[in-house]
Protein backbone atom coordinates (compact mmCIF):
# COMPACT_ATOMS: atom_id res chain seq x y z
CA UNK A 1 0.00 0.00 0.00
CA UNK A 2 1.48 3.42 -0.95
CA UNK A 3 1.73 5.82 2.10
CA UNK A 4 1.26 9.66 1.95
CA UNK A 5 0.47 12.06 4.53
CA UNK A 6 -1.63 14.16 6.50
CA UNK A 7 -1.42 16.71 8.81
CA UNK A 8 -3.01 17.09 12.79
CA UNK A 9 -3.68 20.25 13.87
CA UNK A 10 -2.36 21.21 17.24
CA UNK A 11 -6.04 21.27 18.65
CA UNK A 12 -7.03 17.82 18.04
CA UNK A 13 -9.96 15.80 17.37
CA UNK A 14 -9.87 13.25 20.75
CA UNK A 15 -12.33 10.12 20.92
CA UNK A 16 -12.46 8.92 24.62
CA UNK A 17 -14.33 5.55 24.77
CA UNK A 18 -14.13 3.55 28.17
CA UNK A 19 -16.39 -0.14 28.87
CA UNK A 20 -18.29 0.10 32.18
CA UNK A 21 -15.79 -0.76 34.42
CA UNK A 22 -13.51 1.78 33.25
CA UNK A 23 -15.86 4.76 33.00
CA UNK A 24 -14.98 5.50 36.58
CA UNK A 25 -10.88 5.60 35.56
CA UNK A 26 -11.43 7.92 32.34
CA UNK A 27 -13.51 9.83 34.23
CA UNK A 28 -10.63 10.66 36.83
CA UNK A 29 -8.45 10.86 33.92
CA UNK A 30 -10.10 13.22 32.11
CA UNK A 31 -10.42 15.31 34.96
CA UNK A 32 -7.42 15.53 35.69
CA UNK A 33 -6.53 16.58 32.23
CA UNK A 34 -9.79 18.75 31.91
CA UNK A 35 -7.50 22.22 31.43
CA UNK A 36 -5.54 20.38 28.59
CA UNK A 37 -8.27 18.36 27.41
CA UNK A 38 -10.49 21.25 26.75
CA UNK A 39 -8.06 22.57 23.90
CA UNK A 40 -9.03 20.26 21.83
CA UNK A 41 -12.49 18.96 20.35
CA UNK A 42 -13.87 16.12 22.24
CA UNK A 43 -16.07 12.97 21.14
CA UNK A 44 -17.58 10.01 23.14
CA UNK A 45 -19.53 6.77 22.92
CA UNK A 46 -22.83 7.94 23.97
CA UNK A 47 -22.94 6.72 27.56
CA UNK A 48 -18.89 7.60 28.23
CA UNK A 49 -19.61 10.60 26.38
CA UNK A 50 -22.59 11.82 28.34
CA UNK A 51 -20.77 10.81 32.15
CA UNK A 52 -18.10 12.59 31.12
CA UNK A 53 -19.58 15.87 30.39
CA UNK A 54 -21.96 15.44 33.03
CA UNK A 55 -19.37 14.95 35.33
CA UNK A 56 -16.58 17.23 34.15
CA UNK A 57 -18.19 20.09 32.64
CA UNK A 58 -16.65 19.95 29.45
CA UNK A 59 -18.09 19.88 26.05
CA UNK A 60 -18.14 16.53 24.50
CA UNK A 61 -19.59 15.35 21.40
CA UNK A 62 -21.22 12.01 22.44
CA UNK A 63 -22.00 9.73 19.74
CA UNK A 64 -24.24 6.81 19.51
CA UNK A 65 -23.52 4.38 23.10
CA UNK A 66 -21.12 1.87 22.10
CA UNK A 67 -23.09 -1.40 21.97
CA UNK A 68 -25.72 0.39 19.81
CA UNK A 69 -23.39 1.23 16.84
CA UNK A 70 -20.95 4.11 18.54
CA UNK A 71 -17.93 2.00 18.08
CA UNK A 72 -18.75 1.86 14.46
CA UNK A 73 -19.72 5.09 14.50
CA UNK A 74 -16.04 6.34 15.53
CA UNK A 75 -14.42 4.01 13.24
CA UNK A 76 -16.26 5.97 10.08
CA UNK A 77 -14.99 9.09 11.95
CA UNK A 78 -11.45 7.85 11.82
CA UNK A 79 -11.64 6.56 8.30
CA UNK A 80 -13.02 9.66 7.12
CA UNK A 81 -10.16 11.66 8.60
CA UNK A 82 -12.24 13.34 11.37
CA UNK A 83 -10.88 11.53 14.73
CA UNK A 84 -6.92 12.16 15.13
CA UNK A 85 -6.78 10.24 18.75
CA UNK A 86 -8.56 7.49 20.00
CA UNK A 87 -8.26 6.83 24.05
CA UNK A 88 -10.02 3.69 24.95
CA UNK A 89 -10.05 2.24 28.02
CA UNK A 90 -11.72 -1.15 27.09
CA UNK A 91 -12.30 -4.00 29.59
CA UNK A 92 -9.39 -6.66 28.64
CA UNK A 93 -11.26 -8.80 31.54
CA UNK A 94 -14.86 -9.00 30.78
CA UNK A 95 -16.31 -9.98 27.93
CA UNK A 96 -18.93 -7.24 26.03
CA UNK A 97 -21.73 -8.06 23.36
CA UNK A 98 -19.92 -5.75 20.98
CA UNK A 99 -16.76 -7.39 20.97
CA UNK A 100 -16.38 -7.49 16.66
CA UNK A 101 -17.08 -3.72 16.96
CA UNK A 102 -14.76 -3.23 19.60
CA UNK A 103 -11.83 -4.94 17.44
CA UNK A 104 -13.20 -3.50 14.20
CA UNK A 105 -12.59 -0.25 15.81
CA UNK A 106 -9.16 -0.90 17.10
CA UNK A 107 -8.17 -2.22 13.55
CA UNK A 108 -9.39 1.13 11.39
CA UNK A 109 -7.28 3.04 14.22
CA UNK A 110 -4.34 0.97 13.13
CA UNK A 111 -5.37 1.14 9.33
CA UNK A 112 -5.59 5.34 9.46
CA UNK A 113 -2.34 5.18 11.54
CA UNK A 114 -4.06 7.43 14.26
CA UNK A 115 -2.47 7.32 17.88
CA UNK A 116 -4.50 5.26 20.49
CA UNK A 117 -4.48 4.40 24.01
CA UNK A 118 -5.20 1.43 25.26
CA UNK A 119 -5.41 1.99 29.09
CA UNK A 120 -4.26 4.86 31.66
CA UNK A 121 -0.42 4.32 31.52
CA UNK A 122 -0.84 4.91 27.48
CA UNK A 123 -2.76 7.96 28.19
CA UNK A 124 -0.83 9.57 30.60
CA UNK A 125 2.29 9.26 28.30
CA UNK A 126 -0.02 10.45 25.22
CA UNK A 127 -0.87 13.57 26.64
CA UNK A 128 2.44 14.51 28.45
CA UNK A 129 3.54 14.20 25.03
CA UNK A 130 4.25 17.35 22.80
CA UNK A 131 3.12 16.30 19.98
CA UNK A 132 -0.42 16.40 21.99
CA UNK A 133 -0.71 19.99 21.64
CA UNK A 134 0.84 20.65 18.62
CA UNK A 135 0.97 20.16 14.83
CA UNK A 136 1.71 17.16 13.88
CA UNK A 137 2.08 15.09 10.36
CA UNK A 138 1.26 11.42 10.13
CA UNK A 139 1.61 9.03 7.54
CA UNK A 140 -1.05 7.60 6.18
CA UNK A 141 -2.46 5.34 3.54
CA UNK A 142 -2.66 7.06 -0.04
CA UNK A 143 -6.35 6.01 -0.62
CA UNK A 144 -6.44 7.94 -4.30
CA UNK A 145 -3.31 5.84 -5.59
CA UNK A 146 -5.26 2.40 -3.59
CA UNK A 147 -8.54 3.20 -5.61
CA UNK A 148 -6.17 4.22 -8.72
CA UNK A 149 -4.32 0.54 -8.70
CA UNK A 150 -8.26 -0.89 -8.57
CA UNK A 151 -10.68 1.15 -11.08
P1 LIG B 1 -20.61 3.58 25.85
O1 LIG B 1 -19.84 2.67 24.82
O2 LIG B 1 -19.77 4.79 26.10
O3 LIG B 1 -21.90 3.94 25.21
O4 LIG B 1 -20.78 2.76 27.10
C1 LIG B 1 -18.59 2.19 25.15
C2 LIG B 1 -18.13 1.23 24.11
O5 LIG B 1 -17.92 1.62 22.97
O6 LIG B 1 -18.02 0.06 24.39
Amino acid sequence: MNQTTRVMAASKNIALVAHDHYKPQLQTWVQTHKQQLGQHTLFATGTTGNILAKETGLAITPLISGPMGGDQQLGAMISEGKIDMLIFFWDPLNAVPHDPDVKALLRIASVWNIPVAANQASADFLIASPLFDTEVEITIPDYQSYLAERV
